[in-house]
């Protein structure tokens, strides 16, 4: 009898963790890797640290503490004008992950499709096949992201369960416009299909786009999960906080799988997440204004760069950078092992992302790091390619 599930042992080791322990062993800046270097808002922090003990840590309630459930619902409001019952239509997971987890779990039977956009974020494929469910893949590829209706269309059928959305998208860097997000809304309604919106980077859309959840258009209302992390809104990605909107009648769904996979989240961070969730607009301007001077940091460093061609970078925290006319010979595999090697810059090879390889050379950059690092990878990067 085989030791292991054949859904999860038929995936490698992914490519972050790859380039990441490459990255160590020659003790090269790591710029592959999607998380912030920095400590997260002091405030939110200290939040978390006075109220590990002016509590028992014991098992919070199921869905998540009404602190942290009330400030979802006041969120969504502030920001989307979503009306939210906190009561019935929000719950807390164990980062998104968890809750996507508990998505695919609550919601799939055997059989059932599931529509994806790719580049995907690497946990959808794996969670999505050991629920039982049947991934439908449509491409969007670099420079310009573009969505083909017609693909998209064709990827729904009569056993669409799920459409597993996500922008600002991880690693795409794309923020889907209105145009889109109809196309996409109507194909939802029209298939009768639930759509799981993974939103971690909603604070995180540039220059004058707008985040638009797919939840606030005609219709989407009560066939929407919207799924927010604090991991990402306030960069404090150890935590694992997530927070789910949705009608009572999907979370009801979505939280039988939830009892069984964590139950609960820490209560102190729950609390700490809600304050945060509450504080004054200016802590989520602040972190878009952070955010994107970082973007144009790397972006105009490595411009500058020989052969080095950013992408524009709609939101998220990933630069994309077409190598192409670096004159390298072999795969952007190859590329980012070169730069790791004998650069000191570690990327991550876009192809990794895809099913079926892309035409041209491209490498992900993450860019939340401080700007003492960016610069110091842009140098050694100048200094390698001039
Ligand atoms: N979705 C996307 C698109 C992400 O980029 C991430 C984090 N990298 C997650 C979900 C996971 O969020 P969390 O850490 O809250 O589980």
């Amino acid at each position: 009898m085989s030791t292991t599930n054949s859904t999860f042992n038929s995936y490698g080791t992914t490519v972050f963790e790859l380039m990441s322990r490459l990255a160590l062993e020659h003790d090269s800046i790591n710029l592959g890797q999607g998380f912030p270097d920095d400590y997260g808002p002091n405030a939110v922090l200290q939040k978390a640290s006075e109220y590990l003990f002016d509590m028992p840590n014991q098992y919070p309630p199921m869905l998540g503490v009404p602190q942290l459930r009330q400030a979802i619902a006041a969120h969504n409001r502030r920001f989307y004008g979503l009306d939210i019952d906190w009561k019935t239509e929000t719950m807390v997971s164990s980062g998104a992950t968890e809750g996507l987890a508990a998505c695919f779990l609550g919601l799939l039977n055997q059989g059932d499709e599931v529509v994806v956009i790719e580049p995907l974020y690497d946990c959808y494929l794996p969670m999505i096949e050991r629920a039982g469910g049947i991934a439908k893949r449509v491409s969007i590829e670099p420079p310009d992201w573009k969505l083909n209706g017609s693909a998209l269309r064709a990827a729904f059928s009569d056993k669409t369960k799920l459409l597993l959305f996500n922008s600002p998208q991880n690693p795409s860097s794309k923020v889907y416009n209105k145009e889109e997000l109809l196309l996409i809304a109507d194909l939802v309604k029209e298939y009768d299909a639930i759509a799981i919106c993974d939103e971690v980077y909603e604070h995180m859309v540039y220059d004058h786009r707008d985040h638009c959840p797919l939840m606030t258009l005609p219709g989407m209302r009560d066939r929407s999960i919207r799924i927010g992390s604090a991991g990402k809104t306030f960069s404090l990605t150890g935590w694992k906080v997530g927070y789910l909107t949705g009608s009572e009648k999907l979370l009801k769904a979505v939280s039988k799988a939830h009892q069984f996979l964590v139950f609960t989240t820490p209560p102190n961070l729950q609390r700490a997440v809600a304050d945060g969730l509450n504080g004054d607009g200016t802590y989520f301007e602040s972190l878009n204004i952070d955010m994107r001077s970082k973007r144009d940091r790397l972006s105009e460093g490595l411009s500058k760069v020989s052969g080095f061609n950013p992408i524009v970078c709609e939101g998220t925290y990933f630069l994309y950078v077409d190598v192409d006319n670096v004159g390298f010979s072999g795969t952007d595999i190859k590329f980012c092992e070169y730069l790791t090697k004998e650069v000191g810059v570690t990327g991550v090879p876009v192809n990794a992302f895809y099913n079926n390889s892309l035409k041209k050379k491209y490498i992900r950059f993450c860019f939340a790091k401080q700007n003492s690092v960016l610069d110091e990878a842009v140098e050694k990067l100048s200094r390698h390619f001039s």
